[in-house]
């Protein structure tokens, strides 16, 4: 169990909420996304960092949570990037490789505490709006914990993180032109369904799991003069902040990184605010996907970060994106997604403009790997995407729906189902959803008969809901 705090405080109204805190959305002004976990110093003491280099080294600083979920996600490497380095004529460059989690970005310790929070509330069913690194690490912890995985993604997302979905077995479904109004709808569908809502922009968990980053780069190098971010809802580059804050407060450190958040120019609405600028983004398009937003939700808690760290804010264009993905693969071999590229595309910038300082020691944080946003598997249709949800739901729900109608044994639903699979196939269905308590059995006359639980009966409205609701 953690040390750490569980005080959530809504930064629209101030309200204060404690041990049976809300998830999401504030109780008193009902503002969705603006409540953040505050820490109490005093009642933490001494923290230390112990055990392995991974996510939960880092528990005493967490909110506090009973179940460690992991697939051994953080503890993740920092390079130093020389060749890159001399080529840009910067002396010290560190690459933070977020690439190296389990399912390659830096989203998965965000999916690991809020799987764990899952767990803890006993939650089977999960609704994220994401475009795509939250969704694929949601679909994958999801699936290792036997949690329902549901993913709403914009019309622009990178095949492969949609592979990724597809293959830890989480429903997707496609909704918005940007994630902003994919979020919308998994706000609506969370409210109608009670599932956990695991939307990294308004998910308070987010940037608690995302801090642990400032954390590691601490350990590794100590802290540097500047710190690069891409930035989308924003959430990220003030994660990051707080965890160079934390360190602060503690005592641990003295000094603070400048912090740096970079936009594409095809959508840059944190930059546009930071310099004062008013400008309706009419039609907002990049390549760099993961940090498209055009109304980003931490927008406020990102300018926090860089106007007290004394950092600054940046757009770059897709070309330049485009060439600083290349030149880090050629030279450093590393393969970065176009919004990690971009913090190189900024570096160089600001190299020119001598707003960053050649004797300066820079990290650039690479939160997600190119294999994900390249277009190799853009020959899997759409259509596909859709027949495959479809088959998600279709044998265990109907087995479901039999043993719903009246306690039975596996012979006689066998038959019901029109012997269309084998025996086999059903008992290993049966088990699966004997697993995950969907189900209970009993042996009556020596055979084992199935009734359906409380949690089964759940499961099977959620589902009427969802079809309801996708109709
Ligand atoms: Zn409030």
């Amino acid at each position: 169990m953690c040390k750490g705090m569980s005080t959530l405080v809504c930064a629209k109204c101030n309200s204060v909420f404690g041990e049976v805190a809300p998830e999401y959305r504030c109780e008193n002004c009902g503002v969705a996304g603006s409540l953040e976990y505050k820490v109490d110093y005093k009642s933490i003491g001494k923290v230390s960092f112990s055990g392995d280099f991974t996510f939960w080294r880092y528990r005493d600083l967490l909110p506090s949570v009973k179940n460690f979920v992991s697939l051994h996600e953080g503890g993740t490497p920092l390079y130093r990037a020389e060749r890159l380095a001399k080529h840009i004529r910067l002396s010290r460059l560190y690459l933070k490789d977020e690439t190296r989690n389990p399912t390659n970005s830096f989203r998965d310790r965000a999916a690991a505490l809020m799987v764990s929070k899952m767990l803890d509330l006993g939650y089977a069913a999960a609704i994220c709006a994401s475009s795509g690194n939250m969704g694929a690490s949601l679909a994958a912890y999801c699936a290792k914990y036997g949690i329902s995985c549901h993913i709403v993604i914009p019309r622009h997302v990178d095949v492969g993180k949609l592979a990724q979905m597809i293959i830890y077995d989480a429903a997707v479904e496609e909704y918005g032109e940007t994630v902003d109004e994919s979020i919308k709808r998994a706000m609506r569908i969370s409210e109608e369904t009670g599932w956990y809502q695991a939307t990294s922009a308004i998910n308070p968990l987010t940037i608690e799991a995302q801090k642990t980053i400032a954390f590691e780069i601490f350990e590794q190098i100590g802290v540097p003069d500047v710190v690069i971010v891409p930035m989308g809802s924003g959430g990220t580059i003030y994660s990051i902040w707080k965890g160079f804050l934390e360190l602060n407060d503690l005592g641990i450190i003295r000094e603070k990184p400048r912090l740096i958040g970079v936009q594409s120019s095809g959508c840059s609405p944190i930059v546009n605010a930071y310099l004062g600028r008013e400008e309706i983004i009419e039609k907002p398009m990049t390549r760099a996907t993961s940090i498209l937003m055009v109304n980003p939700l931490r927008r406020d808690l990102a300018l926090k970060a860089i106007r007290e760290s004394g950092g600054l804010a940046v757009a770059v264009s897709d070309h330049e994106i485009l060439e600083a993905e290349q030149e880090m693969a050629r030279m450093e071999g590393l393969f970065a997604e176009p919004a990690s590229s971009a913090t190189i595309a900024a570096l160089k910038r600001l190299l020119n403009e001598s707003v960053i300082g050649v004797n300066e020691s820079v990290v650039c944080l690479i939160t997600g790997s190119g294999l994900k946003a390249t277009d190799v598997l853009k020959a899997m249709s759409r259509k596909r995407k859709m027949i495959l949800v479809e088959a998600d739901l279709s044998t265990k729900e109907k087995i479901l729906r039999i043993i719903a109608g009246k306690e039975t044994y596996g012979y006689e639903i066998w038959k019901m189902l029109g012997k269309t699979m084998t025996k086999a196939a059903v008992y290993q269905h049966l088990n699966e959803l004997k697993s995950k308590d969907l189900i209970s059995v009993r042996i009556k006359n020596g055979r084992k008969y199935f009734t359906i639980t409380e949690k089964g009966k759940k499961v099977l409205k959620a589902i009427e809901e969802v079809k309801v609701l996708l109709s």
